[in-house]
């Protein structure tokens, strides 16, 4: 904006020069003030523009990454009525109740474990299920799996947090049941030892490798406690109508690892359980309880809103009705349907637009390395800046210098957003099918 002579624009008429930006006032007035304060009024647009684009709204997730963290991971749809919620109180007895109660019962049946309960992610699971079960004690972990799980999680940083005595065993590559061995015979009885399994996760080592599994440790009589991280509730997945599906062979499940004598699990909610933010601690009722009634976990408790996210998703679960579960539904569409419904959105675009062959993943660290057959479109050059200025955003991917929107990752629905948002970069309009605002 030109200063008027001489002077700097004053920051409400810078403002309101901006208010195409399509944020509130305040937080218009407060860019402007920003782009002021740092003499540099002609910033403010930027500054409006980036913060709007901060603004929490549905996109289109055609990356084929289809827990992608960045995008929230697994779809949820939550609709609620605004009333009272018997969250902390059985119907029964009118008394004041556990407020996972509902959801540990899902959970011990879903997973044949004893007693579980939620905490709000993940990472919030090992931090508690660590500080209950490992102050003062040894805990020995593998050196292949002392990792970095993302967003700064490290696996040793916990553990001391937890105040364990850290006891690392083996090799990056490989590590053998006598290291394991060694390690708990080297430890008093008393001092009732612990072994962290952690699973890989965002990373996979290949070649001379060697690691032990839950079966063998948990035979070694010292408490195995595994993080499973992606939460796959049981490896035979009979929610689906067929077998297992191919790409998920080898991800460690619930069920299996308690059954191999892990005495905990840890998981989250939102990778491939396919529901909200949540981290869940599940195995021996005594072990459990502990974690549930320890002061931290006061700190780390879900809301309402999360328990009846998670309720759903897992009452989907025992209905064994998959296709409730968005990441589940979006996992297993077959390919060939993927493949009519690239041609039909190539086809309304119209050239340069072509069918491509690619590879989904299901993210988040989840079954790591293994890729699930997938069809997308595919346009040549770097269009990804202008797919994501389209209203609802379109989040594709560059490969070989061609902007690909994979068709796994995004509901069937959502296939005329993506035609709409491919057309709008050859200039043909077309009316945004959301009812909000086109690209500006
Ligand atoms: C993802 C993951 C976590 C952290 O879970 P969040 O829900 O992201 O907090 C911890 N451990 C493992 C092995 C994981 O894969």
């Amino acid at each position: 904006m030109a200063s008027v002579d001489g002077h700097p624009p004053s920051v409400d008429v810078l403002a309101r020069s901006i208010s195409d930006v399509g944020l509130p006032a305040p937080l218009l007035v407060a860019a402007a003030r920003e782009a002021v304060a740092a003499a540099d009024p002609a910033t403010a647009r930027r500054r409006a523009v980036a913060l709007a684009g901060c603004m929490l709204q549905p996109v289109v997730n055609a990356t084929g990454v289809l827990l992608h963290t960045n995008l929230g991971r697994a779809p949820l749809a939550v609709q609620r009525p605004a009333r009272a919620v018997n969250v902390e109180m059985s119907l029964e007895t009118g008394h004041r109740g556990s407020r996972s109660a509902f959801v540990a019962s899902l959970l011990s049946v879903t997973t044949g474990a004893e007693r579980a309960t939620v905490v709000n992610n993940g990472a919030a699971a090992v931090l508690l299920a660590l500080t209950v079960l490992a102050p003062d004690r040894t805990v020995v972990v593998s050196r292949g799996e002392l990792v970095e799980i993302g967003g700064g999680f490290r696996i040793p940083e916990v553990l001391e947090t937890s105040g364990a005595r850290l006891v690392e065993v083996g090799t990056t590559n490989r590590t053998r049941l006598d290291d394991y061995r060694s390690a708990i015979e080297a430890t008093p009885p008393e001092d009732k030892p612990v072994i962290l399994k952690v699973h890989q996760s965002n990373y996979r080592i290949s070649g001379f490798i060697a690691s032990v599994g839950v079966r063998e440790l948990a035979a070694l009589g010292a408490r195995v406690v595994v993080d499973l991280g992606s939460g796959l509730l049981d490896a035979d997945t009979p929610w689906l109508p067929g077998p297992p599906p191919r790409w998920l062979a080898g991800e460690p499940a619930a069920r299996q690892t308690l059954e191999d004598g892990a005495s905990l699990v840890t998981f989250s909610g939102d990778k491939l359980l396919g529901g909200p933010q949540a981290g869940v601690i599940a195995g021996r009722a005594d072990l459990v309880d502990r974690c549930a009634r320890h002061p931290l976990a006061r700190a780390l408790r879900p809301g309402s809103l999360v328990l009846g996210a998670l309720q759903d998703t897992l009452l989907a679960y025992v209905r064994r009705d998959a296709t409730s579960v968005a990441f589940w539904r979006m996992a297993t569409v077959p390919v060939d349907d993927l493949r009519m419904r690239a041609k039909a959105v190539a086809d309304a675009v119209g050239a340069p637009a072509t069918v491509v062959d690619c590879s989904s993943v299901a993210g988040a660290g989840s079954v790591p390395g293994t890729e699930i057959p997938s069809v997308g479109v595919s346009l040549p050059g770097d269009r990804t800046a202008e797919l994501r200025r389209h209203r609802p955003a379109v989040i594709a991917t560059i490969r070989d210098s061609t902007t690909v929107c994979d068709l796994r990752s995004v509901e069937a629905a959502d296939d005329p957003v993506v035609v709409s948002a491919l057309r709008e970069l050859f200039g043909v309009p077309s009316r945004s099918l959301s009812g909000s605002r086109g690209a500006q």
